[in-house]
């Protein structure tokens, strides 16, 4: 084993507890877990929150499907537009379908639970306002189980961005259009934690990456604490001096004598090429350079002064100096992404249950 994820279950609790104490008790919460949990792993996430919270919101519907094979009992909505030929299963496993486009209406089957999903100004899923008199007749046309509406922000990572209210004003009007007694949701971690004062928690909110411990954009968010811990261990210790080089393409040279570590990670286990040179890890208790490019299934750390030893453990990421925050500025990405394509092969353990 070159490396293991430490999943700190009671940290998603307490970031949710920080979601709850945000947007008040009377709020229903719909527990993004997509795309497994954005790398966190689905199963045991849901299998931790399914008495935590009345909702999962999964990308596609197999996710779903796989939520209730292993007996996950809450609600489920999920985000996709049904597959074509797989309406069944929607209805046979009690999922929520999300209604993004007016031929879905025909093809669920009769009583599938549905929510209308409108595009207010994002342009990827969702039935544009224009087309919100047409829904309205193909609802009255079509007996599903209509139990909800909602629509997604473009910009709620960024504070005061005018086009959250923008689209919030458009939502508000085709919401005036459907049943009240339809359950209203709009918000994403950064709508929840940024648009408080908006008005626009609805009955729901939809948290995901700030379960997982990532302010959604630039403005840190306190509360919220990383659940993922990623370690791994020495595998070799080597001297180094002054003027010799690391690693593919030479794009390190040792600027003092020192110590090479070799740890078994690299950019087949998700940690992007594009870092080489570029993070740090913690050994022995303090920060250590990555050093040289990052190859498939390794990379190095320079050591001054004490050497370390062959399974010295490493911390490559975890919070503060070794946070997926720092990476993703690094790599102009966002956390999501660097959560996401951690590689499922990297055995997960499960804390705090
Ligand atoms: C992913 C997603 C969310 C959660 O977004 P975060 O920014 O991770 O909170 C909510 N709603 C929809 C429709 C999504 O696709």
């Amino acid at each position: 084993m070159s490396s293991t994820l430490y999943i700190h279950l009671g940290k998603i609790l307490n970031n949710l507890n920080a979601v709850k104490n945000k947007v008040g008790e009377e709020v229903t919460c719909m527990a993004v877990v997509k795309d497994e949990a954005y790398g966190h792993g689905i199963l045991p996430v849901a299998e931790f929150l399914k008495d935590k919270v009345d909702w999962f919101c999964t990308a596609k519907l197999d996710e779903a499907v796989s939520l209730r094979e292993n007996g996950i009992e809450n609600e489920i909505l999920v985000f996709e537009i049904p597959p074509v030929g797989r309406e069944q299963e929607y209805k046979s496993y009690n999922i929520t379908a999300s209604i993004s486009d007016l031929s879905v209406f025909e093809r669920l089957i009769p009583d599938t639970k549905a929510h209308l999903h409108f595009d207010t100004g994002m342009f990827r899923l969702g039935m544009l306002p224009d087309q919100v008199s047409e829904a309205s007749q193909k609802m009255a046309n079509h007996s599903l189980n209509y139990t909800g509406i909602y629509t997604h922000f473009a910009n709620s990572d960024v504070k005061d961005h005018p086009r959250v209210k923008e689209q919030l004003s458009t939502f508000r009007s085709i919401r005036a259009e459907f049943p009240d007694a339809l359950m209203t949701h709009t918000a994403n971690s950064g709508a929840i934690f940024y648009y408080g004062e908006e008005d626009l928690y609805y009955d729901a909110v939809r948290p995901g990456v700030c379960l997982y411990g990532y302010a959604p954009g630039e403005d840190e968010i306190p509360e919220l604490e990383p659940v993922l811990e990623w370690k791994s261990n020495l595998v070799q210790v080597k001297k180094i001096l002054k003027g010799e080089m690391v690693g593919y393409g030479s794009r390190w040279t040792a600027s003092e004598d020192g110590w090479i570590g070799v740890v078994p990670v690299g950019y087949a286990d998700g940690i992007f090429r594009g870092l080489t040179n570029g993070f740090q890890v913690e050994l022995n208790g303090t920060l250590a350079d990555e050093v040289g490019t990052i190859s498939m299934d390794y990379f190095m750390v320079f050591v001054k002064g004490q050497k370390p030893d062959i399974g010295d453990e490493v911390v490559i990421l975890r919070n503060k100096d070794l946070s997926a925050d720092l990476w993703a500025k690094k790599m102009g990405t966002i956390p999501y992404e660097i959560t996401t394509v951690l590689s499922p092969k990297i055995k997960r353990v499960y804390l705090d249950q």
